[in-house]
Formats: C-alpha cells, sequence, structure tokens
C-alpha cells in the first residue's frame, strides 16, 4: 500500500519532492529539535491521485489522514471535534517549489459551536474562542467554499462602527459572539446550507480545495512565468494550532535571518502581539520591527536569533521564517531559504563563502544568472520612488529605468541632447529602422503599440535601453507635440519616467541610480569566470554596443548583422539603394557607398574587441524590413538615385514578396548578386589589413547566413576566399580568417556533415532555426501561443529557452555530424537563447565552445557557464 501521509516526525528536508517545501521543512525543524507544532503531511502523489481518480480523494488517503490526525491528537493531549478539549489544527498548502497563487491557509479548523464554547471554557478565554471561530468561518468560506472575504469583512467593519472602535483587538468577547452568529447566518445565505458542524467534514473539504487550488488560473499562470511542472502537484500539511491570539502574551510574526534587501546580517522582520497568522501582513494593524521583540521580551528574542543562526548554519542559507508566541512560548512555524533581492543574493554568495558555510561552487549556485539583469541596468532611486504614482501600465519589453523629457521624433530627440545633454524619452506609436539615431541617444523608448518582439523592443534590448512598448492608453498625437495617458497630458519636453523592468510609466522625473560590476558583483563573476568552460561572446553590431559587452566581460563578438550597421538615417539610403538596384551598374554604385561605411565599423570592432574574435555576418536583410514603405520615403530615395517616382515605386512593387523572411534573404542575395559577398568580404579584410599594421592581432569570421545547402555555401565562400586572399597578398602581411556558417535552417543542421566539409564553423542562429523548425514566425506566434500554454501543449516560449526537445535535437545532430567531418570544429549560438540561462546550460551540455549574446546579458551568461560546469561538469 502507497503512504500518502507522513507525520512531520517521519519526514526530512531531502523529502522535499514528496512532502513539499513546507512539509519537508517542518518535518526536518522538528527533527532538530525546535519547537514546532506537530502534524502531519498528505504527499504530492496523494494530489497526483486525486487529479487522476476524477477528483476525488479516494476512501484509503482519507483512513490515512485520519489516522495520522489520531497520532496527532494525542501528542496534544486533545481530540478533534470535542466538546470540552478541542484540537483545533491549520491546513496548509506547500508545493516543492514555493507558490503564490496557491490556497491560502486555514487556521482554527475543526471548531464547530460545540467546540468553541468547550474551548471558552477551558481556557478561560471566551474573547480567545469567539475570535478564533469568527476567522476559521471567514477563512473557510473565502478558501473553500470560495465565497468572497467581503461579505465578512463588511460585518467585521460593521461592528466596530457600531462599537465606535477602530481595531478587531477592541471588540469584546459578546462582540466576537454575535459575529460569528451574523457570519453563519451569511454562510448559510450565501451557501444555501448550513456552516459544517463535522469537523471530519471540515477537513476534508479543506484538503480537497488544497488539491483543487493546484489548478486554478492564478497557479497555473505563475506555474508557466516559473517553468513549475503541472506534474509535481501539491502536498498538503494539517498542523496542531497554536495560539498568538490569547492575548497581550502572545503573538505572530516574520523573519528573514538576514536583509533580504541588501544582504546584511540582521534579524529582518516583523511582528504583532495578540494577533493571528495573517495578521502581520495584513496591514490592518502596524506591526513591530523585530528588533523591538528585544525591549519587549529579550530572552524570547535571543532565543529566536539564536534558531534563526541555527537554521541559517543547516541550511547553510538565508532563512525566512514565520513564528508564533503563545502565553510567552515561542513555536516554530515555517522555514525556508529565503528570496532576496539580485544585490543580496550576491552579497550573501559571498559572505556565506567567507563564513566557511558555502563553497565558492556552492555560492554560485545560489545567484539566479537571471537575476543579474536587475544589477545590469540603471534602477529607480528606491527613495525617489516611493513618492510616485504610475500613471499607465505596458510591457516590460527592456530593462532599466530613466527619465527625461518627451520627444516624439528620433530628429528632435538627437537635436534637444545635442543641445543640452540632457536626457529624452522617445514616444512614438511604433519604431522603425528610421527611428535608430534618436533611439540611440534617448534615455528610454515609450511605445503605444508593438509587443516584445516589436522593432523598438529588440532593438532596445540589443542597446541596452529600457523601453515600455504596447503602452495602449497611451494616445500619442505627434503633430501636436503631445501625448494623453489616463486624463494626463504631457507635451513635448515635459519630463516622465519609464521602468522597462515594470512596464510602469510615470508622469514625472525620477532619479535613477547607475549599475557597475564592481565590488562583491565583481568578486562573483571572477569565481564564475574559474569555473566555467563555455565562452561568452557577444553580439554587436556597433562599436557602441562592442564597449559596453567588453566592459561586461564578453570575449569576442559572436555575431555582427552588417545589415544593421546601416539602422540610422544617413545610411539606409545606401543598403536601400542596393537593394533597389536593376543591373549591375546601379548596384555596383550603391556598394561602393556601403564599402567605406563597413570598412570603418569593423576597425572600430576589432579594437573594441582587442584581438579577440569578431564574427562578421554578411548581410541578410529581410527586404520588407528594408525596403522604403511611404510615398515620402521612396520620393527622396528616388531622388537620391535620381530616378522617377513612379519608376522605384514599380521596382520596388517587383521586389514586394510573399514571405519575405523565407525569401532573398541572406545567402541567396549573394548567390544572385556575387558582388555583394566580394564588397563585404572587402571590408573585412582591409579593415583587419589596417588594424594589422597598427599592431593589433586580428582573425576575422566571415559567418555566411541562412545556408541550407553545402553547393550554395561553397559558391559564396568561393567568392570570399578570391578576394580576401588576394588582398592580403598584395598587403604582404600575414593575415589568417575563417569562413564559416550559421545553422539556421533545419536542412542545415540534417546536413551539418556535408557542409563542415567547407565551413570552418558552425553558429547556431536559433532565432530562425525555432521559427522554421516550428514553422511558426516570431512576430505571429504571440497571437495563438497563449492558447498552446492554457492547453498546457507547450510549457513555455520556445523563442526565450530553447526548445531542447525538437530545435535542441537538430543542434546536438549539427554539433555531432559537424565533428565527423570536421573533428573539434569551432560551434557557438548567436540567437536570443544565448543570453538565456536555461539554453546557456543546454548549449554547455552539447558542447559548444562559445554562446554569444546581446551585451546586458554577458554576466548573466557567464553566471549561466559556471552554473552548468558545476551541475555538469565538461573538460576544460
Ligand atoms: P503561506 O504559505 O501563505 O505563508 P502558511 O501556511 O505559512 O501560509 O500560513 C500562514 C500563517 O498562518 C503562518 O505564518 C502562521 O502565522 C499561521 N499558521 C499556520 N499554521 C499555524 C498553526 N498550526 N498554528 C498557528 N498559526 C499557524
Ligand atoms: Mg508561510
Ligand atoms: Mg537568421
Amino acid at each position: 500500500m502507497t503512504k500518502y501521509v507522513y507525520l512531520f516526525k517521519e519526514g526530512q528536508a531531502s523529502m522535499k519532492n514528496l512532502l513539499g517545501g513546507k512539509g519537508a521543512n517542518l518535518a526536518e525543524m522538528s527533527s532538530l529539535g525546535l519547537p514546532v507544532p506537530q502534524g502531519f503531511t498528505v504527499t504530492t502523489e496523494a494530489c497526483n491521485k486525486y487529479y487522476h481518480d476524477g477528483k476525488v480523494i479516494t476512501q484509503d488517503v482519507v483512513d490515512q489522514i485520519f489516522e495520522a490526525l489520531a497520532a496527532t491528537e494525542k501528542e496534544f493531549g486533545k481530540k478533534f471535534g470535542d466538546s470540552q478539549n478541542p484540537f483545533l489544527v491549520s491546513v496548509r498548502s506547500g508545493a516543492r517549489a514555493s507558490m503564490p497563487g496557491m490556497m491560502d491557509t486555514i487556521l482554527n479548523l475543526g471548531l464547530t459551536d460545540q467546540a468553541v464554547e468547550g474551548l471558552a471554557k477551558l481556557t478561560d478565554n471566551p474573547r480567545f474562542a469567539y475570535d478564533s471561530y469568527r476567522r476559521f468561518i471567514q477563512m473557510f468560506a473565502d478558501v473553500v467554499m470560495e465565497i468572497d472575504k467581503a461579505n465578512f469583512e463588511h460585518l467585521l467593519e460593521a461592528m466596530k462602527e457600531a462599537k465606535g472602535v477602530h481595531l478587531d483587538t477592541d471588540l469584546d468577547a459578546n462582540d466576537l459572539k454575535e459575529l460569528v452568529r451574523q457570519f453563519k447566518v451569511k454562510y448559510e445565505e450565501l451557501k444555501g446550507e448550513p456552516f459544517p458542524q463535522d469537523p471530519k467534514v471540515q477537513l476534508i473539504d479543506a484538503i480537497t480545495a488544497v488539491f483543487r487550488s493546484w489548478d486554478n488560473p492564478r497557479a497555473n499562470t505563475y506555474r508557466m512565468l516559473n517553468h513549475i511542472p503541472y506534474e509535481w502537484g501539491t502536498a498538503v500539511n494539517v498542523q496542531g494550532m497554536v495560539f498568538g491570539n490569547m492575548g497581550q502574551d502572545s503573538g505572530t510574526g516574520v523573519a528573514f535571518s538576514r536583509n533580504p534587501a541588501t544582504g546584511e546580517d540582521v534579524l529582518y522582520g516583523e511582528y504583532l502581539f495578540n494577533a493571528q497568522g495573517e495578521d502581520v501582513v495584513a496591514g490592518i494593524r502596524t506591526p513591530k520591527p523585530i528588533s523591538e521583540l528585544k525591549l519587549d521580551n529579550e530572552a524570547l528574542y535571543n532565543e529566536f536569533h539564536d534558531i534563526s543562526k541555527k537554521l541559517e548554519k543547516h541550511y547553510r542559507d538565508m532563512q525566512d521564517m514565520e513564528f508564533t508566541i503563545e502565553k510567552g512560548k515561542l513555536y516554530m512555524l515555517q522555514t525556508r531559504n529565503g528570496k532576496r533581492t539580485a544585490q543580496a543574493a550576491v552579497k550573501l554568495a559571498i559572505d556565506l563563502v567567507n563564513e566557511g558555510l558555502l563553497t565558492k561552487e556552492e555560492a554560485i549556485l545560489k545567484v539566479e544568472p537571471a537575476q543579474l539583469d536587475s544589477l545590469l541596468h540603471p534602477t529607480f532611486d528606491p527613495k525617489a520612488l516611493k513618492a510616485a504614482k504610475p500613471v499607465t501600465q505596458g510591457l516590460a519589453a527592456s530593462p532599466g529605468a530613466a527619465y527625461g523629457r518627451v520627444v516624439f521624433t528620433a530628429e528632435r530627440a538627437s537635436e534637444l541632447v545635442k543641445q543640452d545633454k540632457l536626457p529624452v524619452v522617445l514616444v512614438r506609436q511604433e519604431t522603425s529602422p528610421e527611428d535608430i539615431e534618436g533611439m540611440v541617444v534617448s534615455a528610454g523608448i515609450l511605445t503605444a503599440r508593438g509587443g516584445m518582439t516589436s522593432h523598438a523592443a529588440v532593438v532596445a534590448r540589443g542597446m541596452g535601453t529600457c523601453c515600455v512598448a504596447g503602452a495602449g492608453e497611451v494616445k500619442v498625437n505627434e503633430a501636436g507635440k503631445f501625448f494623453t495617458v489616463n486624463g494626463h497630458k504631457f507635451n513635448e519636453g515635459d519630463y516622465i519616467s519609464i521602468d522597462g523592468s515594470t512596464g510602469y510609466v510615470y508622469g514625472e522625473k525620477i532619479a535613477t541610480v547607475e549599475a557597475t560590476v564592481s565590488g562583491d558583483f565583481a568578486t562573483l563573476m571572477q569565481w564564475a569566470d574559474e569555473i566555467r568552460v563555455l565562452k561568452v561572446r557577444t553580439n554587436a553590431d556597433t562599436p557602441r554596443d562592442a564597449h559596453q559587452a567588453r566592459e561586461f566581460g564578453a570575449e569576442g563578438i559572436g555575431l555582427c548583422r552588417t545589415e544593421h550597421m546601416f539602422f540610422e538615417a544617413s545610411r539606409i539610403k545606401a543598403i536601400r539603394e542596393m537593394i533597389v538596384a536593376k543591373n549591375l551598374v546601379e548596384r555596383q554604385a550603391a556598394l561602393a557607398k556601403l564599402l567605406p561605411m563597413q570598412r570603418e565599423d569593423f576597425v572600430k570592432l576589432y579594437k573594441e574587441m582587442e584581438g579577440y574574435a569578431v564574427t562578421v555576418r554578411y548581410l541578410d536583410p529581410p527586404l520588407h524590413e528594408f525596403v522604403p514603405h511611404t510615398d515620402e520615403e521612396i520620393q527622396e530615395l528616388a531622388k537620391e538615385m535620381k530616378l522617377s517616382f513612379e519608376d522605384l515605386k514599380r521596382t520596388i512593387e517587383d521586389l514586394h514578396e510573399t514571405n519575405p523572411m523565407l525569401g532573398h534573404r541572406g545567402v541567396r542575395l549573394s548567390v544572385t548578386y556575387p558582388e555583394i559577398a566580394e564588397m563585404q568580404t572587402r571590408a573585412v579584410i582591409e579593415a583587419a589589413i589596417q588594424v594589422t599594421k597598427e599592431g593589433l592581432t586580428v582573425v576575422p569570421e566571415i559567418m555566411i547566413p541562412l545556408v541550407g545547402e553545402v553547393r550554395e555555401f561553397n559558391f559564396v565562400k568561393k567568392i570570399v576566399v578570391q578576394t580576401a586572399d588576394k588582398l592580403i597578398k598584395e598587403s604582404g602581411l600575414d593575415i589568417k580568417y575563417l569562413v564559416g556558417t550559421m545553422i539556421e535552417i533545419p536542412r542545415a543542421a540534417i546536413l551539418a556533415d556535408e557542409i563542415a566539409k567547407e565551413a570552418e564553423f558552425f553558429s547556431f542562429g536559433t532565432n530562425d532555426l525555432t521559427q522554421m523548425t516550428f514553422g511558426f514566425s516570431r512576430d505571429d506566434a504571440g497571437k495563438f501561443l497563449p492558447d498552446y500554454y492554457k492547453t498546457k501543449i507547450y510549457e513555455s516560449d520556445p523563442f526565450a529557452h530553447i526548445d531542447q526537445k525538437g530545435v535542441g535535437k537538430l543542434m546536438k545532430m549539427g554539433v555531432d555530424l559537424g565533428n565527423q567531418t570536421r573533428p573539434n570544429i569551432k560551434t557557438g549560438i548567436c540567437g536570443e537563447h544565448g543570453g538565456d540561462p536555461q539554453s546557456v546550460e543546454f548549449c554547455h551540455a552539447i558542447g559548444l565552445d562559445y554562446v554569444s549574446c546581446s551585451p546586458f546579458r554577458v554576466p548573466i551568461a557567464r553566471l549561466a557557464a559556471a552554473h552548468a560546469q558545476i551541475k555538469n561538469p565538461r573538460k576544460k
């Protein structure tokens, strides 16, 4: 027979999967000899069984529950449902990972009309007995029966008003007795049946409600965001009650063993006298800081402080604890490793190593790589933020905080910043490539339209500029130079502030603080670098990005998207000319304009990278992103090219593609127009020659995009090699370069052995590889992926985290096949996944040499790579 119920005495911390976090830790504290009210845990397996059996708790499990209850009653010397000496319990949910959104705790379960009388007599404290009963009725109604607790709170408020008192602690026994009566009437009115008077029914109903809450929408959303599998299930803890509401010598509180915001080593928390459960956090009465407990009752404070240090040592981590004091005696009700800010996480990791509690490896695993993000961008000064109130919320599209004067066009942004160097926030309906220059100079970007993968969001993330996108309540009036939102109006020049980590927009100036990698943070990164084997490069298209990435520790450029080098007004015309060129002569003319721009950029990139590898991806412009759209733009370009408007418009219409993402782009362009590859090779090699002459060593890595067939790769490679070798020979210098390819088309992964005969390196372009493997586009997936999450077909966004099962299989195949024909072929990843911690761990596991990610994710990837090596060591 399967054991579905464990007494706290029978469990321990290592049984977390079965007992849930709360249950396992209650068992562990109990075995450490700490004062824990006894009880038992109904396992996560029982939860899964409940769903498997059609949402019922079967009799065998019910039997085990009452057997454990009988054993617990004995410990307390009380009896469940007894009219003289009733045993009361709490029912508490507890999944493996702490999960907000799950069912709230029910306290004082077991009280009935009879039992409450007994409790009043026994304790000689009717006030306490009725206080407990009214709390129980409300919690049971709210949590188990889903009756809105406002129904009861209104009655409580009315009672306080009638009595002319402010706090519920000022109500006396008779008031509370009357409230209980009213609560029961209300319950029956809303439920159509009386409040249950059989404690056994109360208990099974409550346990069922916990299981049910595992599948409620709040819990499902939280699970999805945090990658918690549905199969885990939740456990339920049933625990004997101790009472913090027995008078002034009783109370309840919560505390961290250290400050969770800063990591400082001081007890940090709050408590309330004569209170129960959630009173501390409910905000009705103002709790006292835990430091005052020392004045109120020094012995108790010392006991609690000792326990907190004992638990820290035992768990070797900062603890988040809940406790209750019943008539001067301390009880521990919960402990767990405390959640902490990134700043505290870093400090704790370093401190715990220095205190000898953790090894460096263990300490590194305590810091979540994704958490570092908040240390890498400016944030609002907490003091300044306190007084501020958001005017609206959009999508948290690119993290960081900024304030600045509102501007509505890229030109105006550049003008204003040039004038007085004061920050601006660019506010647009949505952005397009022409806005780039304005985006670069802006402190932040706010758009009214567009999602997480809109132009504004993608470009802002790449630049590390904060961005709030798709703030639908913002009504932009570009012509009138103002925008309105929820009744507020902002003119050009007015200050606003935006937080790209939360999506909030504020109608005022809020001071920010800058990010640097220094102090404990720098120490942690240094430890990570000593451990990891996976190299971390950056995706950088501009010298500015490259510089930032070096500051954050990037070891080279894994992807320079050359078409992005033309994302600015003064340059975009040249690439447009190339695209609309009707013949070789026109194209050569356009390419001649592009060549010096590229060469100049490459020189700067090589220099920023100080000899580290620079991977240059040849042009891959999806046509729809580059072709001019408006008549105005066409007119302008026609003038530049000395063509008629109609002529150019017709050319553009001819270029129209039904599906540009699968169109004439990438390597296909160079197959049709070899002169493009020739020009780019010139730029790459001439720049290399120039910096070599200045004494730097560079090995450019030339990367051909969108290859699916070795012969198409070879066609371009031949042009590259001919052009490069000739230039190098003429220079008389010894310059090495590599020619490799992106693996971003499934066919390339499948035929990687053939491609590796010619390609000297592979870089997995997992954005396109994901689109083409799934057969849906990143830009459209937002419309239907939510339904896939709801129906649990997919559990996470394949564009954010590598789909290890499908796309990952292709990657592994690509690596293995590549190695067959070219042993130790250099491999990397340059899709956005390169900065996603769980994807980084996957890349480590399949043996890639490096990951490449946007500059602001470089430290995250460095830490994730260290995590990967610690969990799954690979030969150095
Ligand atoms: P959450 O997971 O939301 O923190 P808990 O199950 O920890 O919920 O319960 C919340 C609070 O209820 C506890 O911090 C404690 O104050 C109170 N509580 C729970 N069980 C008991 C108990 N057996 N005796 C006294 N108070 C309890
Ligand atoms: Mg708790
Ligand atoms: Mg691509």
